[in-house]
């Protein structure tokens, strides 16, 4: 017997009807996005290498270990590129702004929805293959933008129905501000070197802000007593951190100040902010972002400053499902028990105009070729399994007098009717 295929280690695939949770959280954040004004925007899933290695920071758990990277091959003209399956969708989107000038007449809000890839240890809400959705505002420098991106979030929240949440914000500052705390830092965190794990030595003198977001239960004292980033800030930072918690509490948006929130991408500054939840173990944050107000001068574009956001679809949903929240059962309208495969032409018309009046419509089918229809009792059963309201007959009986019956599945003493299929526009709609 031939080898079974299987999936790719940590890559899911999504069946129904699980699948139908996904449409519904895609549908709800497109018509929010909507509301906020944020159009969609698409870029490709692989990218040079490079745009990831100078964007996210060669010293980051993504460039160091987690990308799906290799060389491809070399074409007639030219040498073999380097390229990445996306690690997240930040980066993709400050290349496509850029390199089509997006920004030339003034700011652009965006949202994209799509599969990231990041080689990671599989475990609950951690896969190799995961779906980020994402809000960028971009030419936009004031507080009141990363507001508007935080009440979106929360908004998506109350729509989903989902209340465990808690919002985490901090400020990073400006360059100058990370420049002088991180002297400290490094400063006490080499006073305590006994105390650093492995991953922390190794980061010390790389990327020591980092050392503050360790899990590491052995290590909390210690950076619960660091140099704390906040106390480094100036004025101007400082007044953009208190104006985003002004507009949050004027909304009613309840927040905590995490003074070691720090995010593991390279690229932010002043305001970022992490929405978590208890509920999932280690893999709690929901939707994490900030800005980034370097990130498109960095990378050759004209600088601009920008902000934004990416929420783990499979955490958001594993996190609905924890609360209870039960999505409404997919089920067709009505399906079409066809005793006889000499009806099917007619049955097909039939069915195709109530589709097109906004009716759905499975139609029986026999699992192989020579089998005939199957029974009315077997038809019935399958009719019954598939959740539709009504059964469609079309017995030689009823096409014979130019109709189709309508047979009620659920709900009591409902009679079956008979219908005019040269008039299915005018009953369609009792199906609906
Ligand atoms: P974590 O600390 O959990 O690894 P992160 O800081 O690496 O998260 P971001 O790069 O900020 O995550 O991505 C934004 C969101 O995408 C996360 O908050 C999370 O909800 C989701 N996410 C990130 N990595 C994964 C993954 N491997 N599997 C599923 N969801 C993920
Ligand atoms: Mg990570």
């Amino acid at each position: 017997m031939a080898e079974k295929l299987t999936a790719v280690k940590g890559m899911n695939d999504i069946l129904p009807p699980e699948s139908a949770r996904w449409e519904w959280l895609e549908d709800t954040v497109r018509s929010l996005m909507a509301r906020y004004a944020y159009r969609n925007i698409r870029t490709p899933i692989l990218e040079h290498t490079r745009l990831f290695v100078r964007s996210i920071g060669e010293v980051t758990d993504i460039v160091e270990k987690e990308m799906y990277s290799f060389e491809d091959r070399a074409d007639k003209h030219g040498d073999a590129e380097h390229l990445t399956l996306r690690p997240e969708n930040t980066a993709s989107v400050v290349r496509a702004v850029s390199e089509h000038n997006l920004l030339y007449d003034g700011g652009k809000r965006l949202y994209y929805m799509g599969p990231m890839f990041r080689r990671e240890r599989p475990q609950r809400g951690r896969y190799r293959q995961f779906h980020q959705i994402g809000a960028e505002a971009l030419g936009f420098a004031g507080p009141e933008v990363d507001a508007e991106l935080i009440l979106l979030a929360a908004a998506l929240w109350r729509e989903l129905g989902l209340s465990d949440w808690r919002l985490e914000i901090n400020s990073l500052g400006q360059p100058e501000e990370r420049a002088q705390h991180r002297a400290q830092l490094i400063a006490y965190l080499e006073r305590h070197a006994d105390r650093l794990d492995e991953e922390a030595r190794r980061r010390l003198h790389s990327n020591p802000l980092r050392i503050l977001d360790t899990k590491n239960p052995a290590m909390q004292d210690l950076v619960n007593g660091a140099p704390r980033l906040i106390d480094f800030l100036g004025a101007s930072s400082l007044a953009h951190f208190d104006a985003l918690k002004a507009m949050l509490d004027a909304n009613g948006v309840p927040w905590t100040f995490n003074p070691r929130l720090v995010r593991g991408l390279d690229y932010y500054n002043l305001s970022v902010f992490e929405f978590v939840t208890d509920r999932l173990g280690s893999q709690g944050t929901i939707c994490a972002g900030g800005r980034y107000d370097y990130l498109i001068g960095q990378m050759g574009g004209k600088a601009a400053p920008a902000v934004g956001w990416a929420l783990g679809v499979e955490r958001v949903l594993e996190l609905l499902k924890e609360q209870g929240a039960q999505p409404s059962e997919v089920a067709p309208a009505a399906f079409a028990v066809v005793p006889d495969a000499q009806a099917l032409p007619q049955v097909l018309q039939c069915l195709q105009a109530l589709r097109a009046a906004g009716v759905s419509v499975q139609m029986h089918a026999p699992a192989g070729a020579s089998e005939g229809m199957g029974s009315m009792k077997s038809q019935f059963k399958r009719a019954d399994a598939s959740g539709a309201r009504y059964a469609l007959i079309f017995g030689q009986a009823e096409l014979a007098q130019g109709c189709v019956a309508v047979k009620p599945l659920r709900g009591g003493a409902q009679e079956q009717v008979l219908e005019p299929l040269s008039q299915v526009d005018q009953w369609a709609p009792r199906l609906r």
